[in-house]
């Protein structure tokens, strides 16, 4: 059986790497192909903080809490293994800060140690908040151990443009993982970008993440902070709908300014960096992309469902051969 799997950010990767485990020795021979105009360090997984955060509200949406939890549960079962080093992955603990108290998040029993914090001293006008233990997974990181495993695995990497389907022909199974740019390939008209324009800094001594929230303005668009391994991810645009990949220098100065007002200490050599947080809503296809701002925190729960989409596409599969016998 041959599978191509069309995107090589962590949705690609670790669908990649999830249908080979579970399949290989169920179906010989199964080879994977992975194609991708962008590989690690180049895609928007490598830029991304890495926090692993869901949105705070799921709406309802609790197959997606699923996901989350599942990636969670399976990146903190990895923590204390020699590997988590060169995964990219960690705990981190911080604050999420209002300027009144909101209603707990879905992910609140998912996380470790999630307590509410009326805070004795004032972050940037925000006075409550909650205190709680995540992971990070950095996909700087993540993403060349991901490469490793699949390498290992015979899996074969193809640097290349797909414009469409029919391109990789003779191939039982395709995985669309192209994130936001998906639309290329099959129009969606509920897939919009969501720019995220984001600064790094030297700033070793800061070691909480704090992302403030301003239900009015949306996700992300208020100032935060995420210190990684390397260095501190400032961040606070969130632009649905501008698909621009340059760096603006008015959300420069704006992401500097408020990070240094949250966080005073915050001084040192920025970079910015701009990438998008897709947001949507003969072979078989299985899309798996529009994953927002939370790729990271999602993103095994949804390689474990592609591989249960692909499980029932081998069932199909079986069904018709053995109906032709
Ligand atoms: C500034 C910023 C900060 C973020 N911080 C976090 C965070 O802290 N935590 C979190 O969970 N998430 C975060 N995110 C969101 C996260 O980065 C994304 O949800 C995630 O990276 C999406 O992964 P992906 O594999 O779908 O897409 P990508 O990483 O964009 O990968 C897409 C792949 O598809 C390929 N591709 C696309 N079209 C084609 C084509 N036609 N032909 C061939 N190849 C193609 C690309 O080359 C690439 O390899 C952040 C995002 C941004 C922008």
């Amino acid at each position: 059986m041959r599978v191509a799997v069309i995107g090589a950010g962590v949705i690609g990767l670790s669908s990649a790497l999830c249908i080979h485990d579970r399949y290989h020795s169920k179906v010989t021979p199964l080879s994977i192909d992975v194609y991708a105009d962008r590989f690690t360090p180049l895609t928007t997984s490598d830029g991304a903080a890495g926090l692993w955060q869901p949105y705070l509200y799921d709406n309802g949406n609790t197959q997606e809490t699923k996901w989350n939890k599942e990636t969670f549960d399976y990146l903190l079962s990895l923590i204390n293994s020699p590997d988590s080093i060169k995964m990219g992955i960690f705990t981190q603990s911080g604050y999420n800060l209002f300027t009144e108290p909101m209603p707990e998040p879905s992910w609140k029993d998912i996380v470790l140690g999630f307590r509410y914090n009326y805070l004795k001293f004032l972050f940037f006008f925000h006075r409550c908040g909650w205190f709680n233990t995540a992971l990070m997974i950095e996909g700087k990181s993540y993403l060349p151990w991901l490469m490793d495993r699949l390498n290992e695995r015979g899996v074969k990497f193809h640097q290349k443009k797909i414009v469409s389907f029919r391109e990789v022909s003779g191939v039982d199974v395709i995985l669309n993982c192209t994130g936001v740019r998906a639309g290329e390939l099959q129009p969606d008209p509920l897939l919009k970008p969501g720019r995220g324009q984001i600064l790094k800094v030297d700033a070793p001594w800061l070691k909480h993440f704090i992302i403030t929230h301003n239900p009015k303005t949306g996700v992300y668009s208020t100032p935060y902070i995420i210190p990684g391994s390397r260095s501190v991810t400032v961040g606070g645009i969130f632009q649905v709908g501008n698909w621009s990949e340059d760096n603006n220098s008015e959300d420069h100065r704006k992401v500097w300014e408020e990070g240094c007002c949250l966080v005073p200490s915050l001084k040192g050599h920025a970079v910015s960096l701009v990438g998008f947080k897709p947001t949507t809503s003969g072979f078989e296809v299985i899309h798996n992309y529009g994953h927002g701002g939370y790729g990271l925190t999602i993103h095994w729960g949804c390689a474990l469902e592609a591989a249960n989409l692909f499980g029932k596409i081998l069932e199909k599969k079986r069904l018709t051969t053995h109906s032709r016998l």
